[in-house]
């Protein structure tokens, strides 16, 4: 078997399975061995019962001495246990199996894994896993957890890895240069891969580890080097002219720049005045004023006689863009062009002759405004919007569509200075870090449980006043189902609580069609509290809603909840972020506390990465940080360091890559960003 073989040369592998995996990306064989695990469950530690920590993935064996007992609550049975090891006694609970009170047997012992946790007055283990333990029982071990997709089951993709791991024994091909491991103390690719998946012993995960998110890191670091470098060399950068023109265009908004906004136009003045070519990303908190910018760098290359384009990556916000842009430059006499994938065979070659003309000064589009036949007379200027959502090829395909073309890119994502400084590194920065007068701030406070009557009884106030809110409940890990009921049970002890409010739910088994329904009623006002969790997107704009509740939120990353928070504080009301969590770990302390003292994105990214120290791995899911499939940009800062001294070290090795022992790199970095999106 080799790598690049099909996934379905593997037994087990049908047609539907297939499909399944291609949904994950996985269309090779060594696809699925780089799939890599997402988390891991350790089963290697058993806990006794009274050592059990509040709200942390645990397993301790258990006998079972008596018989559970189903109850009913609305549209859930739950089913209660006690079960007893020599240092006492555990309640467990499980939702909707109501089999579980007799499948489990009386004096037989059982592993279970489980997080304890204190929820409507009881302490109990909340749906463990578990697992009759037989008499040659060896000790937990490690499992991975696998970024999975409906109808894979964990299980199913554990069997594939050791399938795939046994048929390729040892047979992947190793990219690195043996300079290169031995001068960077790495693993080989095979011994990697294998103790990713089933890593024997911690050392060994902890090599495989280092070594993958090396080889991750040292690869985008040498495409970006190169990328810089073909950038550099490309020539002259178009210098424009006439600053008075950009002084008009100031006239043209409705508001004043902050000054934020004005250091970072004149920088770009600089750019574009400097002959060379600009690259710049500018950064900013949503709502921080970015388009306003981007519209009067490119008013200023159209009053020099060029074309500006703009990409932004969905129809929707394409749309809106050439709205507000057709208002603030029609007047101008400034002929704006919406492309999009939606046109109309006449509508498309209309525009494409007024891009090729020049008399489509403004260009806005999706990626359409990439594609093959599309022609600019003369540009300019291109942007690129929401910058996380593309590929870095795809920007500089746009600016590929004319000679020395500027390139302005942004994104809403904070992401602390030190880490941007390393990821773009063929982009220079500039940072809007103040937001527009008049924004109110919202008033965020973390609570524990116990203070949900006064939660509610705020609530009901609100709603009483004409405002709507939102629930986030926790996802819970890999088990749809389960997630589905507890969002439910949670609506349904909400509609009790909130005897006025009329509450209503969205969750992640629902059709789309439906999903839309109660998305547009809570717009139109007809629902006053929205519950969900935080998978189901919200992509509706409500300045209305002006309460974000957040339940369990130690469970979410701080950039996460600021995002989350970002929903509410749209309109002209007061707006207030509530954090519940009981839990009391100095972390989760901290982690509340930032959210409750600062509203600004780049703070809070900077303390989410001070807070994740290297020690937490286990059990630790990661958001909104770079999609990189094992590398994470907080944790591992002092490897990118590393991977990205030894990018330079090669390049300045051998620039081209043309030696014989650095041909398998050269392959794997021809191809390295293209299709690759840097999520941030
Ligand atoms: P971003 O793209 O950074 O999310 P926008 O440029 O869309 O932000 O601006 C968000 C909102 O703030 C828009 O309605 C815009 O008109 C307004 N705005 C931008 N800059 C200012 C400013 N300096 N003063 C007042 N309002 C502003
Ligand atoms: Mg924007």
């Amino acid at each position: 078997m080799r790598g690049q073989d099909a996934v379905s040369v593997l037994k087990g592998v049908g047609e539907q399975r297939e499909k399944r995996l291609h949904r994950l990306g996985i269309v090779t064989v060594e696809d699925l061995l780089t799939h890599y695990p997402r988390e891991y469950k350790d089963r290697s530690e058993i806990l006794k019962i009274a050592d059990l920590p509040p709200d942390e993935p645990a397993t301790f064996l258990a006998q079972i001495k008596e018989e559970g007992q189903n109850s009913r609550h609305g549209r859930l049975v739950y089913t209660r246990m006690k079960v007893y090891d020599e240092t006492g006694a555990v309640g467990v609970l499980w939702y909707n199996q109501p089999y579980m009170k007799s499948s489990l047997k009386i004096g037989e012992w059982y592993l279970f894994s489980g997080r304890l946790q204190k929820k409507y007055g009881r302490t109990e283990v909340v749906s463990p896993e578990c697992e009759r333990i037989g008499e040659n029982f060896a000790g937990g071990r490690i499992l991975p957890v696998y970024p999975s997709v409906e109808g894979l089951s964990q299980k199913m993709l554990r069997n594939l890895m050791e399938e795939a791991l046994k048929e390729m024994s040892g047979g992947m091909q190793e990219e690195l240069p043996l300079w290169l491991r031995k001068e960077y103390h790495l693993a080989e690719r095979n011994f990697a891969i294998e103790n990713i998946h089933f890593p024997k012993t911690e050392q060994g995960f902890y090599d495989a580890r280092k070594r993958l998110v090396f080889e991750e890191l040292f690869l985008l670091q040498t495409a970006l080097y190169q990328l810089k470098s073909t950038l550099e060399e490309r020539g002259e950068g178009i210098r424009l002219k006439k600053k008075k023109a950009l002084q008009d265009g100031e006239t043209l908004l409705p508001f004043a720049l902050t000054d934020a906004q004005k250091r970072v136009l004149a920088e770009i003045v600089q750019d574009m005045t400097s002959g060379k070519i600009m690259n710049r990303l500018v950064q900013g908190d949503v709502g921080s004023g970015k388009t306003a910018v981007a519209l009067l760098a490119a008013y200023w290359t159209i009053q020099n006689g060029y074309q500006a384009a703009m990409m932004a990556p969905t129809e929707v916000l394409a749309r809106q863009h050439a709205a507000s842009f057709r208002d603030l430059l029609e007047p101008a006499g400034i002929t704006v062009v919406l492309l999009t994938g939606s046109l109309t065979a006449k509508e498309k070659r209309e525009r494409l002759a007024q891009v090729a003309d020049g008399t489509a000064q403004m260009v806005i589009g999706t990626h359409a405004v990439i594609q093959k036949g599309v022609e600019f007379q003369k540009l300019g200027l291109a942007i690129t919007d929401e910058q996380h959502r593309f590929g870095v090829r795809q920007r500089s395909t746009l600016a590929e569509k004319g000679e020395n073309v500027h390139t302005l890119v942004m994104t809403a994502t904070p992401i602390p200075r030190t880490l941007a400084l390393i990821l773009y590194g063929d982009l220079d920065i500039s940072i809007i870090d103040e937001l527009p007068p008049g924004r109110q701030k919202i008033d965020t406070s973390a609570v524990d449980s116990r203070y949900h009557p006064r939660i509610y009884a705020f609530i009901e106030k609100h709603v009483a006043a004409g405002r709507q809110a939102y629930v986030i409940c926790p996802m819970i890990e890999e088990n749809e189902k389960l997630e589905v009921q507890s969002v439910l049970e949670y609506t349904a002890e909400l509609t009790e609580e909130l005897p006025h409010c009329r509450v209503a739910c969205v969750h992640g088994k629902m059709k789309a069609k439906e999903k839309q329904t109660i998305m547009d009623s809570f717009a139109a006002g007809e629902i006053d509290v929205l519950v969900s969790t935080t998978v189901v997107e919200v992509g509706i704009n409500v300045p209305n809603a002006t309460i974000m509740l957040i339940e369990n939120a130690e469970r979410f990353g701080l950039a996460q909840l600021h995002q989350l928070r970002g929903r509410v504080g749209r309109g002209a009301e007061k707006s207030y972020c509530i954090l519940v969590s009981d839990t009391k770990t100095k972390v989760a302390k901290e982690r509340m506390k930032t959210m409750t003292e600062s509203e600004d994105g780049f703070v809070i990214s900077e303390k989410d990465l001070k807070l994740r120290g290297p020690g937490e791995f286990f059990g630790i899911r990661q958001h909104g940080l770079p999609e990189l499939k094992i590398a994470d940009l907080c944790r591992d800062l002092p490897i990118l360091k590393e991977a990205q001294a030894a990018a330079a070290e090669l390049l300045r090795k051998d620039r081209n890559l043309e030696q014989m022992e650095h041909q398998p790199l050269k392959v794997r970095i021809a191809g390295y960003l293209d299709g690759k999106r840097l999520e941030m």
